[in-house]
C-alpha cells in the first residue's frame, strides 16, 4: 500500500511538491485509491482540491464517485489549463479520469508540483484496444511515484489489467460501466468473445461429469 512521504517538518524553503500516478484498467479501484489518499490529506489538515474532466458525467456532475459509491466533491473543468488557474493556494491537487485531458496536463502537473503541491493523478493506463491512453504514459514518466492497481478478470479470476469492451463501438471514448466493459487478464482479453465462450462452455461440460 502506498504511504505518503511527509515533508511537513521541513523548513518552508526546503518543502517540495511531487507527482503520484494511480493507474490501471476499469474496475481496478483507481478512484477508491485516489479518494483514500485525499481523505488522509484532509485528516492531516491539508488544503485539498479535486478536478475531473467535464466530459465524464456518468454519475454526478460535481462529485468524483467511484464504483463502490464513495463520493468526494470535485470541480469539473473543460481544459487542463483551468486546473492551474483554480488550484490556488491548495496543498494537494487530485485529478481523476486524467486520461481524458489534453496534452497540456503534463506541463500543468509539473508546474503544480514545482509550486510545492502534492499532485495525485488517477486514470486509465490503456484504452479498450490495449493502447496507452492519452498522456498517462508521459505522466508516469515524470511522476515520483507510480502505483498500478489491478482488477480481477471476470472470465477466469486471474489478475486483470485490460478494459475489455463488450459493445461493438470503435470510438476511443465511450463512457460506460458494467454494461459496456469488463476487466480481463491478458489471455482472456486476447481470446475474444467466441473463444472465451467456447473454452468456458467446455470447462462447464467437464465439471458436470
Ligand atoms: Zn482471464
Amino acid at each position: 500500500m502506498f504511504i505518503e512521504p511527509s515533508r511537513r517538518r521541513d523548513p518552508p524553503h526546503l518543502r517540495t511538491g511531487w507527482i503520484e500516478v494511480i493507474c490501471g484498467s476499469m474496475f481496478s479501484g483507481k478512484t477508491e485509491e485516489l479518494i483514500r489518499r485525499l481523505n488522509r490529506a484532509r485528516i492531516a489538515k491539508l488544503k485539498v482540491q479535486i478536478f475531473k474532466p467535464a466530459l465524464d458525467n456518468r454519475y454526478h456532475a460535481e462529485n468524483i464517485v467511484s464504483h463502490s459509491a464513495v463520493a468526494i466533491h470535485s470541480s469539473p473543468v473543460q481544459t487542463a489549463s483551468q486546473i492551474l488557474l483554480l488550484a490556488g493556494d491548495c496543498e494537494v491537487v487530485g485529478i481523476d479520469e486524467t486520461q481524458f485531458f489534453d496534452k497540456e496536463i503534463v506541463s500543468i502537473c509539473n508546474e503544480l508540483a514545482n509550486q510545492g503541491k502534492r499532485v495525485i493523478v488517477a486514470g486509465l493506463d490503456m484504452d479498450f484496444a490495449g493502447n496507452p491512453f492519452g498522456c498517462m504514459p508521459q505522466l508516469m514518466g515524470i511522476a515520483e511515484y507510480v502505483t498500478k492497481v489491478h482488477a480481477i478478470c471476470v472470465v477466469c479470476g486471474d489478475i486483470a489489467h485490460y478494459s475489455y469492451r463488450l459493445v461493438p463501438s470503435q470510438e476511443r471514448v465511450l463512457l460506460g460501466e458494467t454494461d459496456s466493459y469488463e476487466a480481463r487478464c491478458r489471455r482472456c482479453f486476447n481470446l475474444g468473445d467466441d473463444a472465451v465462450r467456447k473454452e468456458w462452455a467446455y470447462e462447464d461440460v467437464k465439471n458436470d461429469d
